[in-house]
């Protein structure tokens, strides 16, 4: 029985393919790669966690125009960050409208759409993220987008750098130090390699300006541990099997390996993109200097203001991407359309 359906749905594979292949060759097709071939077969397919159908929602009319998919810990920040873009990339939008969270009826995530730009929240943790993302990726396929860029923005605990810091990871490392997201799939462990793309992180790195921003924007290695209190030894959790020797002595140990922050993400994030052949950075604001301390203590206004360090550089890349012009240039720019290039 169980053999009869799946040759069906080899069957129905084959069909899909060869039929997309010979009756439309002209038509967009999707830029992601090694995606679970049983996709074709789902009619719909229900993007359940993001409240989206491919029955009821035409994806590549509604989201085909997508270039960019940012996200973000919190459903407030995503919907900050949506309503900062708007301008920054040129857009307008009446008095009279809101932007409408997308996916509010789904209970778990928050989605926006502002023209390019997608911006989701993705919650806490690998579990969490993994999970939005498996629903992004399968979105931008269905949509058909092209060479759609994703961006992790957020917060993380600095390890010898001061607060306020953005860190663009070169390279996430899993608790064990390795650079791969494991995912256990029917009792065994499977080691993804957690890859972003360098020349992203490099050329986000050459839009900073420390002199101009204010503080300062590095590129290093990025622990992405699984818990915020233990799992990034700190002292002040509700639990703590360690002293503070032993802590001083860890952050020294991955410091000298060249890490520069720890937060919750990044390995998930980067083997998802990576997967399925999608540039993508992670891009976060170091709240604390995990050497001086373990608790958040500094007031609101400057951790709302450290938030927006990390939106400001993804805009100021999409800007250059979408008017093709570089930030230096924007004073004399030729271009009419882009925000600030007069
Ligand atoms: N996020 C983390 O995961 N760790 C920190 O220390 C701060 C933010």
């Amino acid at each position: 029985m169980v053999k009869a359906q799946n040759k069906r749905i080899d069957e129905l594979i084959r069909f899909i393919k060869e039929g997309s292949q010979t009756d439309i060759p002209q038509e967009l097709k999707s830029c992601t790669c090694n995606l679970n071939p049983y996709l074709e077969c789902l009619n719909p397919d229900i993007l359940h966690h993001l409240n989206l159908d491919t029955k009821t929602i035409d994806f590549p009319k509604v989201f085909g125009d997508v270039r960019f998919v940012c996200l973000g810990g919190s459903d407030a920040r995503m919907e900050k960050f949506a309503n900062f873009i708007i301008g920054e990339i040129g857009l307008k939008l009446s008095i009279a409208v809101h932007l409408r969270n997308i996916s509010a009826d789904g209970h778990r995530y928050a989605l926006f759409k502002v023209g390019p730009v997608l911006c989701a929240s993705h919650g806490i943790g690998g579990p969490s993220i993994s999970i939005v993302l498996h629903e992004l990726i399968k979105l931008v396929h269905h949509a058909k987008c092209q060479d759609p860029v994703f961006f992790r923005m957020g917060t993380c605990g600095g390890i010898g750098v001061e607060p306020g810091t953005l860190v663009i990871t070169s390279q996430p490392l899993d608790g064990q130090l390795r650079p791969v997201y494991e995912v256990v799939v029917h009792t065994q462990p499977q080691l993804r390699p957690a890859l972003l793309d360098q020349a992203l992180a490099k050329e986000l790195i050459a839009l900073s300006n420390p002199c101009e921003d204010g503080y300062d924007t590095v590129l290093g290695k990025t622990l992405c541990a699984n818990d915020f209190y233990e799992g990034q030894s700190r002292l002040d959790g509700a639990f703590c099997g360690y002293n503070p020797q032993k802590k001083m002595c860890f952050l020294q140990q991955i410091s000298q390996m060249g890490i520069v922050n720890m937060e919750m993400e990044s390995t998930a994030f980067a083997a998802l993109t990576n997967q399925a052949g999608i540039r993508a950075a992670v891009i976060c604001v170091a709240i604390i200097n995990r050497m001086e301390g373990d608790q958040i203590n500094s007031p609101a206004s400057v951790l709302k203001d450290f938030d927006q360090r990390a939106q400001n550089l993804i805009a100021r890349y999409m800007r250059k991407v979408l008017f093709k012009c570089d930030e230096d240039d924007i004073e004399t720019c030729q271009c009419d359309d882009a925000p600030g290039c007069h």
